[in-house]
């Protein structure tokens, strides 16, 4: 479904990546991790167009997303979130899976989230869409609290639904689990798998190699923007030149 072709990603004289190649399978879990600063947001900010690479190309679906807009992959099936969570803190939760409804029915979706009441019966299908998202992240009890006031863990949750209200093919997450507690990380696994059984192929940049063990089909490892590891997590997490890079040598 994605086919990275030696990108290279140069700010100034540092290659943030460096010429690096990836390639994933329709319907799995690729894991992206590696230390601090060796390239991992940064490959999902090329993903998603955010930065255009210095070199090389990326292919989804057969077709280079170099050049397109943001929002233009976004619509085309490549749905993120953020490492530091990007909600709309002051917007209820429904409020906030509404706004990303947007696309899909068209109409003003920032005005409907903004008066629902005003709104709710002409925009019942949007809403009921947005309840199911909801449900579906295990926030249907949370539908009516300001996104700024959930349990951080919730907050996390809120974005994923969010992401998946763009009904993606592709879904990346930067660092899903960082300041989660164990029982948040239960239960990001939970949805995690219940969207992969719903037919999206996920990339999951993690720094937590439990998450990582337990849910990928694959693994990739970057080293100051190189790409230095792929495979199976468990022959990754064996790799001599993936525990070194984690020694921080
Ligand atoms: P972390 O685990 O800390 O999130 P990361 O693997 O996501 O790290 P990146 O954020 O991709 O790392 O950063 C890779 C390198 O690129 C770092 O040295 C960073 O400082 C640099 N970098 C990233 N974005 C920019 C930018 N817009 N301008 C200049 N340098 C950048
Ligand atoms: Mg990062």
């Amino acid at each position: 479904i994605l086919k990275v072709d030696s990108v290279l990603m140069q700010f100034g004289g540092l290659k943030a990546l460096n010429n690096v190649d990836l390639s994933i399978k329709r319907g799995t879990i690729h894991g992206l991790i590696g230390p601090n600063g060796s390239g991992k947001s940064t490959m999902m900010n090329v993903l998603t167009g955010i930065y255009i690479p210095t070199a090389g190309n990326v292919l989804y679906a057969g077709e280079s997303v170099v050049g397109k807009t943001s929002s233009d992959i976004a619509l085309s099936g490549i749905a993120r979130t953020f490492q530091n969570v990007q909600l709309f803190g002051e917007m209820t939760a429904i409020q906030n899976i509404l706004v990303g409804l947007h696309h899909t029915f068209k109409s003003n979706m920032v005005e409907i989230a903004l008066n629902l009441p005003r709104y709710k019966k002409e925009s019942q299908e949007a809403y009921a869409r947005a309840m199911a998202l909801l449900k579906f992240v295990g926030l249907e009890d949370f539908a009516n609290e300001e996104a700024r006031n959930l349990p951080y863990g919730k907050q996390r949750s809120l974005e994923i639904a969010r992401a998946l209200a763009l009904d993606p093919e592709l879904l990346l997450l930067d660092e899903p689990a960082a300041g989660l507690t164990a029982p948040d990380i239960k239960e990001l696994l939970r949805i995690i798998r219940k969207i992969r059984d719903s037919g999206i192929t996920f990339i999951l940049i993690e720094h937590h190699m439990d998450v990582v063990m337990s849910v990928c089909d694959t693994v990739s490892v970057l080293d100051f923007g190189q790409k230095i590891a792929e495979g199976k997590p468990a022959e990754v997490q064996a790799d001599e030149k993936v525990i070194h890079a984690y020694l921080g040598t």
